[in-house]
């Protein structure tokens, strides 16, 4: 079943074309922005004086930090009175990194989302109930807008309260449901704990993601549910949910290329690697009207499968992505910095020199263990004194992360030691 069928099983010489001609328009849109007006102006870069889609690699990098330095709107290519919406990237403290739309970016957005529930055989008859963070986060409105234009009905429950998650599931027969893999853990737990079998409940498919899970979660929440799960990718730099989605075949996700140009490079050295080969994902929105951004380094580790797909679909595959390849964390769905947490315990005095984070998952939910050696002088006074501090520690990492951090505090010398770069965070999660 396909959305837009023309587009979605275009030869490879129609998408090459559809490419060249909307890469520059992207690039005349963004040559208007202050910030790559200036960085195309340093490196030569010509409005529409792209010829082929391999000169692409000819163009400089975006990074994380370049929307960062541009905020708040330094990338925008469209007048004020444009601009209909604004997201930004989900739990990411400091400065936040903003994404603008266009009336017309959003609607492109909604369809493009259509087109990936249909490419999973939702129709307008499903009821989807959509059970991700309504705000700022991409994820919530994403998908809301996208269900909307495919006509099915969508329960906007947003995040927790499982126990009206599960009425509605009731009440309304939700045929698929959106969901971060680690909540879909929880909230079976939830829902068995209520003396319902999950199975059910009639739920036919899920789609999952913002949060790297493994092919064995993916299969736990299949059978846990009885349903489906497809892998859902995107970034709220790329506008958000619907950058590469799976079809039926649920092996790979097609990345829709009439909007986003692929590319896999070598996070060391910047180098496009070919097709197969796994690195860095590098995306280039070439359709988006107010914030054209163009190679945006994602970070995510995965590789392009070269193989055609058996549905029809032209339009290439990535495999599920591997990991970042910075050293980002992401506890509970929230994204932290290990430095956001040493900014934090090193304002403390009392911190000594050594600590490190150990991640577990306990009940299907993240738990984090900070370590902190303390100096010694804090071992000789109060009892009192360390619980205090202990929990003031608690108080201002729960500020940045979100979930409660368990906090140890040790003498000096209890870690090891590093004697070249420090190893600062253990992940036991299985994920
Ligand atoms: P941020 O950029 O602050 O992480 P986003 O909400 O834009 O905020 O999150 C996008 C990131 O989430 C992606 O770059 C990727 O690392 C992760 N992500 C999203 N979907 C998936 C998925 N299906 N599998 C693995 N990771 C994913
Ligand atoms: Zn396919």
């Amino acid at each position: 079943m396909y959305w837009n069928r023309e587009i979605e099983t275009a030869g490879r010489n129609e998408i090459e074309k559809l490419q060249l001609d909307r890469l520059n328009r992207a690039i005349e849109g963004a040559s208007k922005t202050s910030y790559y007006g200036k960085i195309f102006r340093e490196n030569g870069v010509n409005a529409s004086g792209i010829k082929s889609i391999k000169e692409l690699s000819l163009l400089p990098f975006t990074t994380k930090n370049d929307l960062r330095l541009s905020y708040p709107d330094g990338m925008v290519a469209v007048a004020r009175g444009e601009i209909v919406r604004m997201h930004a990237s989900s739990g990411t403290t400091g400065k936040p990194t903003v994404i603008f739309y266009t009336a017309r970016d959003i609607s492109e957005w909604a369809d493009l989302v259509a087109r990936c529930m249909t490419a999973t055989g939702t129709t307008r008859d499903d009821v989807f109930q959509n059970m991700m963070s309504y705000g700022l986060f991409t994820g919530g409105l994403g998908l809301h807008y996208g269900a909307e234009r495919l006509g099915a009905m969508v329960i906007p429950s947003a995040t927790g309260n499982s126990l009206r998650q599960i009425q509605l599931i009731q009440d309304f027969r939700t045929s698929v449901i959106h969901i971060t893999p680690s909540y879909s853990l929880h909230l079976v737990e939830v829902i068995e704990q209520n003396g319902i079998n999950p199975c059910d409940l009639g739920i036919k498919k899920a789609y999952l993601g913002a949060e790297p899970y493994s092919e064995e979660t993916r299969t736990k929440i299949e059978n846990q549910w009885g349903l489906d799960a497809y892998n859902s990718y995107g970034l709220s730099e790329m506008n958000g949910p619907g950058v590469a989605f799976e079809c039926e075949n649920k092996d790979g996700m097609h990345v829709w290329e009439d909007f986003y140009i692929p590319e896999i490079i070598n996070p060391d050295t910047g180098e496009t690697l070919p097709d197969g080969e796994e690195g860095e994902l590098v995306l280039t929105h070439i359709n988006r009207e107010a914030m054209p951004i163009i190679r945006y380094r994602t970070r995510d580790l995965t590789r392009i499968i070269p193989e055609p797909c058996g549905c029809g679909r032209t339009h290439r595959r990535i495999e599920r992505i591997k990991g970042r390849t910075d050293d980002m964390l992401i506890v509970g769905g929230v994204n932290v910095f290990p430095s956001q947490i040493e900014s934090v315990l090193m304002k403390f005095p009392e911190v000594g020199n050594n600590y490190q984070i150990v991640l577990d998952r306990q009940n299907n939910l993240d738990r984090i263990n900070i370590k902190v050696e303390l100096y010694s002088k804090m071992f000789h006074g109060e009892l009192k004194e360390l619980k205090a501090l202990n929990q003031r520690l608690v108080e201002e990492l729960r500020a940045l992360i979100v979930v409660n951090p368990r906090i140890e505090l040790l003498e000096p010398g209890s870690l090891p030691p590093s004697t070249g770069k420090a190893v600062r965070v253990i992940d036991n999660r299985k994920i």
